[in-house]
C-alpha cells in the first residue's frame, strides 16, 4: 500500500490534512502516509469536548513518537454552552435528532473549517467496519467539501491493521485493552463484548444505518 499511497499522493497539488480519531485505523493510516514522504500534510483531531482521557493522553503519545504536531479543533463554545443546556449530559442519546444535532455542532462544523483550503482529506476508514461504509473506494471525490478524499486502508481487515500495528511497533490507544474496539466520544462509545461487531460500542442504542456522525456522509 505504501508505494501505491505514494503514487496517489504524488498527484495532489496542495496541503492533505489527515483526521487522527485515535482509533487503530488511524495510526496505521498516519504512519503509511508519513512513509510516502508527502511535503504539505496536515495532521489534525476534533476535540469534541466530550473526549476520553486516554484520548488525550494518547495524542501527545502519538505527537511525540512522530515528533509531529496533531492541531486540534474545537467546536464555538456558545453552541456548545446552548447545547449543554438543551440536552444536559446525556441528552443525545433520547432521539437521533438530538445526537445529530450534537455531532453537527461538535464535529461537523469544526470539520469544515478543518478542511477549508485543503486539497485532499485521509481517512482510517475501512470497508468492513459498518453497512454505511461498504461501498468505500480509495480515492474519491468529495462533493461537499470538494477535494480528494483517500481511504488508503478502504480494504483492509481489523486483523491486518492490527497485524501492522504490532510489526511496526506503533502505540496504540489503551482502550483497546479494555475492551473497546471503536473509539468515539464518551458518552457514545462503550467497550464490546467477544464476538460483538466493531462498531457495536458506537451509538449502541441506534439501529447499524445510523451509526454515522455526519462527517462521512456523502
Ligand atoms: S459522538 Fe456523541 S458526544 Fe460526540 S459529538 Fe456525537 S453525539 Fe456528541
Amino acid at each position: 500500500m505504501s508505494s501505491e499511497l505514494s503514487d496517489i499522493v504524488s498527484k495532489i497539488k496542495g496541503t492533505i490534512a489527515l483526521s487522527f480519531s485515535y482509533q487503530a485505523e488511524d495510526i496505521v493510516t498516519l504512519d503509511l502516509l508519513l512513509k510516502t514522504k508527502a511535503q504539505d500534510i496536515e495532521v489534525f483531531a476534533l476535540d469534541t469536548l466530550k473526549h476520553f482521557q486516554a484520548c488525550k493522553t494518547y495524542h501527545k503519545q502519538v505527537e511525540d513518537f512522530y515528533g509531529i504536531n496533531i492541531k486540534t479543533y474545537k467546536p464555538d463554545q456558545n453552541a456548545v454552552d446552548r447545547l449543554e443546556i438543551k440536552l444536559g449530559e446525556y441528552g443525545m442519546r433520547g432521539s437521533l435528532e438530538d445526537r445529530h444535532l450534537c455531532c453537527e455542532i461538535r464535529k461537523v462544523k469544526p470539520l469544515e473549517i478543518a478542511l477549508q483550503g485543503r486539497s485532499a482529506w485521509v481517512t482510517g476508514l475501512r470497508a468492513a467496519q459498518s453497512v454505511t461504509r461498504a461501498n468505500l473506494q480509495i480515492v474519491e471525490c468529495d462533493a461537499k467539501y470538494k477535494l480528494f478524499k483517500i481511504a488508503p486502508i478502504a480494504s483492509w481487515s481489523e486483523k491486518e491493521v492490527f497485524d501492522y500495528i504490532s510489526t511496526h511497533h506503533l502505540p496504540l490507544n489503551e482502550l483497546y485493552s479494555q475492551g473497546f474496539k471503536s473509539i468515539g466520544c464518551e458518552p457514545c462509545t462503550r467497550a464490546v463484548k467477544e464476538g460483538e461487531d466493531v462498531r457495536a460500542g458506537r451509538w449502541w442504542w441506534e439501529n447499524p444505518e445510523h451509526k454515522e456522525c455526519g462527517l462521512h456522509i456523502k
